[in-house]
C-alpha cells in the first residue's frame, strides 16, 4: 500500500503549518501536498499549551488582559490572575474579542480549533476544512517509523509507504524524560511532561485534582516559568526545583532573574536552586506524595510538572544526513546534505548570518520563519536568497511579557526601571550591539531594540550606553 507526493512535509507541528500555508500561497496544486503528524490534530501554536491552554475553567471571572505588541501586529493574550479581580466594562469587552479570536470562546481557556497555525501571526486560521479546501492531504495521528531518503520514501506506522519528490523534515522535539538522568517513576500519574496536546490535557486534568495542594517544578527554563505561572493561577502552591544559580540560566542575567524570582515570590513560588530531583516518594496507591532532591530536602508533591528540556526527533535520519549541534544540518534555503531534503523548526540547525554561527533555535518565530523560507527556497529557488535570520524568543507570565532578540554573548548592559516593569538590557561583544531584551515594551520599543539588534552599532562606551538605556534603540 502506498501514496506519491510532490512534497511531503514531516510533522505537524508549528513550522508544518506555516509551511502549508506558504505552499498555498505560492500555488501549489491540488494533490501535490501531504502532512504526516503523529499528533491527532491539524498543526496548531504549540504556545499556546503552557499559556492559555491552563487557564482555569473559569478565567473570565477575574482577569487581566494584556496586550503584547509583537513584530508590528497586535497579539493578545489573556493572563487570568484570580487574586486580582481587575474586571473593567472596558477590559471585559476586550476579553470577549480576544476570547472568541484567541482561546475559542468568551470565558474558556484556549482549546483547538482556536489556536490552529496561523493565528500566531494574526494570519488566517488552517482548520482541517482549510487542508481540505485547498487540497492538502493531511495524514493525522500517524508516525513515520522510518525514512529511506536514497529511495525517496517513508515508512509509517500503519504500515503504509509515502514517496516524494520533496521532503520538508518538520519533526520537531521531544521533551527529555527525567529517566535519562538516571530518575525512576516519572510515568506516575501525577508528573507531567508538556510538549504536545495530550501532555497538556493530562496536565489540566493533574491540575484539576491537584486543587489547592503542592506541585513541584522541575527545572528553571521557560515551560518551567510558565508552568510555574498557570499552577498559581490555578491555585496550587509551587515550589520551583532547578540546579542552575538562577531561573532562565541560559537567557537571563542574575539581574534580570532576580527581578522574576521575586515576581514569583510574591505571587507565592518557592524557589529551591543549585539542586536537582533524585526521587519520588509514592503512597500505597503509588500516588506521589514527596520528591526528594540531592541536597537531602523532601518537598511535598501532589504533582510535579518536569520541564528539563528538549531533544530534537532525528532519530530517523541518522546515518542518512548530515547532523550538527543535535539538529539535522541545512544550508541558507533549509536544505540538508540530501538536496530533496529540507529540515526546519526545532530539528534544523542553521547559518545564522548575523552571527556567522551556525545554531539550532528551539522558538517559535524560528519555526514559522524557517518553515516559510524552505518553502520560498523549494517553489522559486531562483528568486531566494540564504535566510536572514533575527533570534527572537518571547514569554509571557502573570502580567509580564518579555521579548529578546539576538545573541546573549559579550558584556550586558542593564537599562531601565527594574522596580517598575519596563526595564532591559543590551548584550555588546566586540564593542557592537548583538542581542537585546526587554520587559514590558510597547511595539514601537520591541521593534526599535529587533531594530537596533540587526543594526549592530559600534558602541565606543559602555557606560553611555547603559545612560540612554531604551533611548538608544529608540533614537538611533
Ligand atoms: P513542533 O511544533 O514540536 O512539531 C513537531 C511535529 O512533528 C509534532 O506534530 C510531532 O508529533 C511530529 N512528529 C515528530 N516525529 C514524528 C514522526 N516520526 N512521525 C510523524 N510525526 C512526527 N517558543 C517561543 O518562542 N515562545 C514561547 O512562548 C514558546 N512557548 C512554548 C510552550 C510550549 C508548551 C512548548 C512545548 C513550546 C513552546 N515554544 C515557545 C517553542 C515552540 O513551540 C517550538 O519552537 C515550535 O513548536 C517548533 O516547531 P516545529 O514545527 O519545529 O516542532
Amino acid at each position: 500500500m502506498g501514496r506519491a507526493f510532490v512534497y511531503v512535509i514531516l510533522g505537524g507541528g508549528v513550522a508544518a503549518g506555516y509551511a502549508a500555508h506558504e505552499f498555498v500561497k505560492r500555488g501549489v496544486d491540488h494533490g501535490e501536498l501531504c502532512i504526516i503528524s503523529e499528533e491527532p490534530v491539524a498543526p496548531y501554536e504549540r504556545p499556546a499549551l503552557s499559556k492559555g491552554y491552563l487557564l482555569p475553567e473559569d478565567s473570565k471571572k477575574s482577569f487581566i488582559v494584556h496586550r503584547v505588541l509583537n513584530f508590528g501586529q497586535i497579539r493578545q493574550s489573556l493572563i487570568v490572575e484570580s487574586s486580582m479581580a481587575l474586571a473593567t466594562v472596558e477590559l471585559d469587552m476586550l476579553a470577549q474579542e480576544i476570547g472568541s479570536r484567541v482561546c475559542g470562546g468568551e470565558d474558556d481557556p484556549a482549546r483547538l480549533p482556536a489556536f490552529h497555525c496561523c493565528v500566531g501571526t494574526n494570519e488566517e486560521r488552517l482548520t482541517p476544512k482549510w487542508y481540505k479546501e485547498h487540497g492538502i492531504e493531511l495524514v493525522l495521528g500517524t508516525r513515520v517509523k522510518s525514512a529511506d531518503v536514497r529511495r525517496k520514501t517513508l515508512l509509517t506506522a500503519t504500515g503504509e509507504t509515502i514517496t516524494y519528490k520533496i521532503l520538508l523534515v518538520a519533526t520537531g522535539a521531544r521533551a527529555l524524560k527525567l529517566e535519562e538522568f538516571g530518575v525512576k517513576g516519572s510515568d506516575a500519574e501525577s508528573v507531567c511532561y508538556l510538549r504536545d496536546l495530550a501532555d497538556a490535557n493530562r496536565l489540566v486534568n493533574v491540575m484539576q485534582s491537584s486543587s489547592g495542594g503542592n506541585a513541584v517544578v522541575i527545572g528553571g527554563g521557560y515551560i518551567g516559568m510558565e508552568c510555574a505561572a498557570s499552577l498559581v493561577i490555578n491555585k496550587i502552591n509551587v515550589t520551583m526545583v532547578f540546579p542552575e544559580p538562577h531561573c532562565m540560566a541560559r537567557l537571563f542575567t542574575p539581574k534580570i532573574a532576580s527581578y522574576y524570582e521575586e515576581y514569583y515570590q510574591a505571587k507565592g513560588v518557592k524557589f529551591v536552586k543549585g539542586t536537582v530531583l533524585t526521587s519520588f516518594d509514592f503512597d500505597s496507591n503509588q500516588k506521589i506524595t514527596a520528591v526528594n532532591l540531592r541536597d537531602g530536602t523532601k518537598l511535598p508533591a501532589d504533582m510535579v510538572i518536569v520541564g528539563i528540556g528538549i531533544r530534537p526527533n532525528t532519530s530517523l535520519f541518522e546515518g542518512q544526513l548530515t547532523l550538527e549541534k543535535g539538529g539535522i544540518k541545512v544550508n541558507g534555503r533549509m536544505q540538508s546534505s540530501n538536496s530533496s531534503v529540507y529540515a526546519v523548526g526545532d530539528v534544523a540547525t542553521f547559518p545564522v548570518k548575523i552571527s556567522g554561527e551556525t545554531r539550532r533555535l528551539e522558538h517559535v518565530d524560528s519555526a514559522r520563519k524557517s518553515a516559510r523560507h524552505a518553502v520560498a527556497a523549494i517553489m522559486e529557488p531562483e528568486k531566494t536568497t540564504d535566510f536572514d535570520y533575527l533570534p527572537f524568543f518571547y514569554s509571557r507570565v502573570f502580567a509580564l511579557s518579555w521579548q529578546f532578540y539576538g545573541d546573549s554573548t559579550g558584556d550586558v548592559i542593564h537599562f531601565g526601571d527594574f522596580l517598575g516593569n519596563s526595564f532591559g538590557a543590551y548584550w555588546v561583544n566586540n564593542g557592537h550591539v548583538v542581542g537585546s531584551f526587554l520587559e514590558g515594551g510597547t511595539k514601537e520599543e520591541y521593534e526599535a531594540i529587533a531594530k537596533i539588534t540587526r543594526l549592530k552599532p559600534e558602541i565606543e562606551d559602555l557606560t553611555d550606553l547603559e545612560t540612554q538605556g531604551l533611548g538608544f534603540a529608540l533614537l538611533s
